[in-house]
């Protein structure tokens, strides 16, 4: 009988996070994915856990998610590996917003380095001395494969928590009964459970269009890239670089943020097309780079063009070769994915007919902060109706 205390529909990071902390809580918990596996923004990404790129509400939820990916990882290889992240400075500007953070960052109990341009040749060779100035170095921070990793929860959550994970169904209906909900795939199974979590990235077509059409949600497109493999690992951990400290949110809140972001030039082409420098090397020796974000409402049909744009692509790697030397630059493969953020808010949350919860909207820090958010956020609306699970 398909009967659950809770089902999670959707299979990528938000969703895992959710159907995790109800299984910590004791729950019979369901995960229903359209795909095999996870095939949306969770499975597209650099892997870089990196809460030092947040506001600080989402740094606490990052530095939980952490916690937690280490907590799986030492039971089950879910592919993590503590190598720290670095942001590189290329002028003294970046350089002095680095050392804000750093003692934002003192005050917050969230351990960083400030590396010297020395250091940072030290630790990362190929790295052009010409470009670099400075770094801060987060000792803590983890990176992933996420392809692996969204797979490895999954079947870690299976496997030792009791998870029921229904795969290649798509929920297509969720009707309200008293007191509980029954939900109907694209064959026409049935399940019923006390609480649904929606949790479907950018699928804003098959349940709640209206809800969905009336909010601030966007989607956001991302072009990457990899290399060949390297012949050696010169890049462990996540980099990120002078555009990536001028983008992320933490550095919003440094006292010469503001100054700073005032003298640049808003018509460059990567402002305007969000391109920042990020690089990650995988098991096998390629360079992962990226990336760059286009913006679409939520309510046109086909929003963005197909596949890769291969002017954006020329320009991140010329950019790429500014900072990195590496003794192979050809691309092995490309690829673009999608997130949903709101425009407003940080996440869209909202709860429908009692015991429907659509969460969605993550924007570019699902993998950094679902875990932690969703554990806040199963334990907020699990004691509100506690006596109804
Ligand atoms: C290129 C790129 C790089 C990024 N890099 C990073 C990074 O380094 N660090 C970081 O923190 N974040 C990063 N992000 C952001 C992160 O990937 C997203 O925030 C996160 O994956 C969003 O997860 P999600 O679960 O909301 O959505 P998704 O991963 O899209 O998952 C939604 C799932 O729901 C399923 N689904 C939808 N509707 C239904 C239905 N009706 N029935 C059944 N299943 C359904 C879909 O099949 C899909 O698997 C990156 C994103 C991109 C695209």
């Amino acid at each position: 009988m398909n009967e659950f205390d809770i089902i999670v529909i959707g299979g990528g990071i938000l969703g895992i996070a959710h159907a995790y902390h109800c299984l910590q809580a004791g729950l019979k918990v369901a995960l229903i994915e359209r795909d095999a596996y996870p095939n949306g923004a969770t499975v597209r990404n650099f892997g870089q856990v990196v809460p030092s790129g947040m506001d600080l509400k989402w740094q606490q939820y990052g530095r939980e998610s952490l916690t937690v990916y280490k907590e799986i990882q030492s039971k089950a290889d879910i592919s993590v590996k503590q190598e720290g992240s670095i942001y590189l400075a290329s002028n003294s500007e970046e350089a002095q917003l680095l050392e804000e953070l750093a003692s934002i960052n003192q005050e917050n109990n969230y351990r960083s380095e400030l590396w010297t341009k020395e250091q940072c040749l030290d630790h990362y060779p190929g790295l052009r001395q010409t470009y670099v100035k400075a770094g801060l170095f987060f000792p803590e921070e983890i990176k992933l494969d996420p392809r692996v990793a969204a797979r490895r929860i999954i079947e870690y959550c299976v496997a030792e928590l009791g998870l029921n994970y229904f795969s290649r169904r798509t929920i297509i209906d969720i009707a309200s009964l008293p007191g509980q909900q029954l939900l109907t795939d694209n064959l026409g199974r049935t399940y019923r459970c006390k609480k649904t979590f929606l949790c479907g990235g950018t699928e804003f077509q098959l349940l709640f269009p209206d809800i969905f059409n009336q909010s601030d949600l966007v989607r956001v497109k991302l072009q990457m890239m990899e290399t060949v493999p390297q012949k050696k690992q010169i890049i462990p951990g996540s980099v990120l670089s002078g555009w990536t400290i001028r983008r992320y949110e933490s550095f919003h809140e440094c006292p010469s943020f503001s100054a700073i972001k005032a003298q640049e030039d808003a018509d460059a082409y990567h402002l305007k097309l969000g391109i920042h420098i990020l690089f990650k090397q995988s098991p096998d020796g390629g360079v992962i780079i990226g990336d760059s974000h286009e913006y679409a409402s939520v309510k046109e049909g086909e929003p963005f063009s197909l596949g890769t744009d291969n002017e954006i692509n020329c320009f991140i790697l010329s950019q790429a070769q500014r900072i990195f030397q590496l003794e192979d630059w050809q691309i092995s493969r490309t690829w673009v994915g999608e997130y949903s953020q709101c425009q407003e808010q940080d996440i869209f949350n909202e709860t429908i007919e009692q015991d429907i919860h659509i969460v969605t909207g993550i924007g570019g820090k699902g993998m950094t902060g679902a875990l932690g958010y969703a554990k806040e956020n199963v334990h907020n609306l699990l004691s509100l109706n506690l006596e109804t699970i």
